[in-house]
């Protein structure tokens, strides 16, 4: 019950500086601070303290976010659908937050919805998301056993790279993302996710196939399937790439 006080007051306090940071994008306030703490249903039956348990406990998921960090995903993710921060929500049908499970050890960041991504609202839909999963399943893990998230929420007009301003205004998502997951590893997936997780400058050259690290999390940065799509011939480096993740991660390589 403690942990679980703590995990409210955790998630309590990252709402209170996501408020902060997205207090000026027009989106609805989130009230959970103001709410006064109810006793929970399990204090009120005055059951006596189990006894200690003897055996040992299972180590913990890697990674498992408590219920306090899937709420505050669920909570970004209602304010990325009203964001209007940057002009990308004037063409959007809806915002694409993510698809997966956000108890992975494993998110793939990709650039920004496309079409198909657009008219679902899941990223990584369209035949480039069918090759993504080929990836994943060849990696070893379930099709959703992973996390799949964009650098921004909302479709560029005629699938256009994101510009900077745009990425920098949902720079708080991704982040809020990424923060509550916390991963072992992120794959960025093209050169927009790679410069906005940090990985490459602007224009620099020789980022793909490279480690880094984002806020203490690894980082390989590798091709995006859709370039894949048009250039067949760089799938064998990519799939390098995801044995060095799986190798980063202790797992076997297929
Ligand atoms: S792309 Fe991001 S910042 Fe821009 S409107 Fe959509 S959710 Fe908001």
């Amino acid at each position: 019950m403690e942990d679980e006080r703590q995990a409210l007051l955790e998630a309590a306090q990252e709402l209170l500086r996501w408020e902060e940071e997205l207090g000026g994008i027009g989106v609805p306030s989130f009230e959970l601070e103001a709410r006064p703490a109810e006793p929970l249903a399990v204090e009120r039956q005055l059951v006596p303290a189990p006894k200690p348990r003897v055996e040992p406990v299972p180590a913990a998921e890697p990674a498992a976010p408590n219920e306090g960090r899937a709420h505050l995903l669920r909570v970004l993710q209602e304010k990325a659908a009203a964001c209007t921060a940057c002009v990308l929500h004037e063409g959007r049908n809806q915002s694409v937050f993510a698809r997966g499970n956000p108890k992975t050890d494993l998110v793939f960041v990709g650039e920004g919805p496309g079409y198909h991504e657009d008219q679902q609202g899941l990223p990584f839909v369209g035949n480039a998301g069918a090759l993504l999963d080929r990836m994943v399943t060849a990696m070893g893990y379930p099709r959703d056993g992973v996390y799949i998230c964009n650098v921004v929420k909302c479709r560029p007009p005629q699938n256009r790279t994101p510009k900077p301003e745009e990425a920098g205004s949902c720079k708080p998502f991704l982040t809020g993302q990424l923060d509550a997951i916390r991963p072992r590893v992120i794959v960025a997936l093209g050169r927009c996710a790679a410069e906005n997780l940090g990985q490459v400058e602007p224009g620099g050259r020789g980022w793909r196939g490279r480690w880094g690290t984002y806020e203490g999390i690894d980082v390989m940065s590798t091709y995006h399937p859709a370039f894949l799509l048009r250039s067949p011939q760089f799938k064998k480096p990519v799939w390098q790439d995801l044995k060095n993740v799986l190798r980063k991660l202790g797992k076997p390589i297929p």
